[in-house]
């Protein structure tokens, strides 16, 4: 039975651990918060006391973290040094290029296999076993990394060299975000000269404007499908965590000397709407923001 430990069992991570359990891998869990612990040993985890010791003897370490300084310090704390050669990491957080990178470069002089793997999906796809992974890392690390991400998820991608899934992830979402910026204008637009948003919608949803935003995640209540909007803009992706991986986009671009004019604008506009006090809402409640100048 392969022996995993999972360092971080908040909203995703619980989830997550809880597929592995379900599915025959011996999970080995570990988090800062009690409350997370308590719920994973109930969804059929063993405790760990700490990283250190959820990491030893495992065969892979999955960690879902909040940022790249906190996989870093259980990298560098419990792994790098401490794990035998040949031991797989699995990152599947949203974190920082640079220190993806960084991360696999110290994993490998470590002996170890390590792959960067961020996820597509919010905390039902993790509940469900239904989120879509993008690796990062060498032919060896995602060939390993498959069976225990596929036990967590519908889709797994190679997506190329460690970093990249990172890449992915954050070029991906960048797209997202100014997009649904771009499709909320539109609407608010379209209504203010005069026209209805659902026949707006049908004709812009079978046009040039089509877009995931518009036909998957309406931004306006009662038009296209059931999406957030439909629930006073409650669940689905914060704009907390959208903000977020604007930043990472940033960052990324601003050391990659790439201009991402766009990507820019949509963090600019998130980061006021946050400042509003609705980072808890869902992104595409940014709409509530063009309102009239
Ligand atoms: P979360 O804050 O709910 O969970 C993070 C967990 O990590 C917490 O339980 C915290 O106690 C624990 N933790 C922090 N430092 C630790 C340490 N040193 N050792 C052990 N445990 C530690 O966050 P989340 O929503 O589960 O997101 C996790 C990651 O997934 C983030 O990088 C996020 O950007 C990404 N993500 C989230 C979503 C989403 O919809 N929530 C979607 C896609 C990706």
């Amino acid at each position: 039975m392969t022996t995993v430990a999972f360092i971080g069992l908040g909203n995703m991570g619980g989830g997550m651990a809880a597929n592995l359990a379900a599915k025959g891998f011996a999970v080995r869990a570990f988090d800062l918060s009690a409350d997370a612990l308590d719920k994973a040993v109930k969804a059929g985890c063993i405790a760990a006391a700490s990283a250190a010791e959820a990491v030893a003897g495992a065969d892979v370490v999955v960690t879902m973290l909040p940022a790249g300084t906190h996989v870093a310090g259980v990298y560098r704390d419990s792994a790098f040094g401490a794990l035998p050669k040949g031991t797989l990491l699995i990152d599947c957080s949203t974190i920082d290029v640079a220190t993806a990178k960084a991360l696999g470069a110290e994993a490998e002089v470590a002996g170890l296999l390590a792959v960067d793997a961020p996820v597509s999906g919010g905390i039902a796809a993790a509940n469900a076993g239904t989120l879509t992974f993008m690796v990062g890392g060498t032919d060896e690390g995602f060939a390993r990394a498959k069976p225990v991400l596929e036990a967590m998820g519908k889709a797994v991608i190679h997506a190329g060299a460690s970093g990249a899934g990172q890449t992915a992830k954050i070029c991906n979402n960048m797209l997202l975000g100014a997009s649904m910026v771009a499709t909320a204008e539109a609407f608010v637009l379209a209504q203010k000269l005069g026209l209805d948003p659902q026949r707006f919608y049908d004709i812009a949803s079978v046009s040039s404007g089509q877009n995931w935003a518009m036909t998957s995640y309406c931004p306006l209540p009662s038009v296209g499908p059931d999406s957030p909007a439909d629930r006073d803009y409650r669940g689905g992706f914060a704009v907390a965590l959208m903000l977020k991986d604007l930043r990472l986009a940033a960052e990324a671009a601003e050391g990659a000397d790439a201009q991402t004019p766009m990507g820019a604008k949509a963090l600019e506009l998130y980061e006021a709407f946050a400042a509003q006090g609705q980072g808890e809402m869902d992104f595409s409640a940014i709409i509530r923001s063009l309102g009239p100048r």
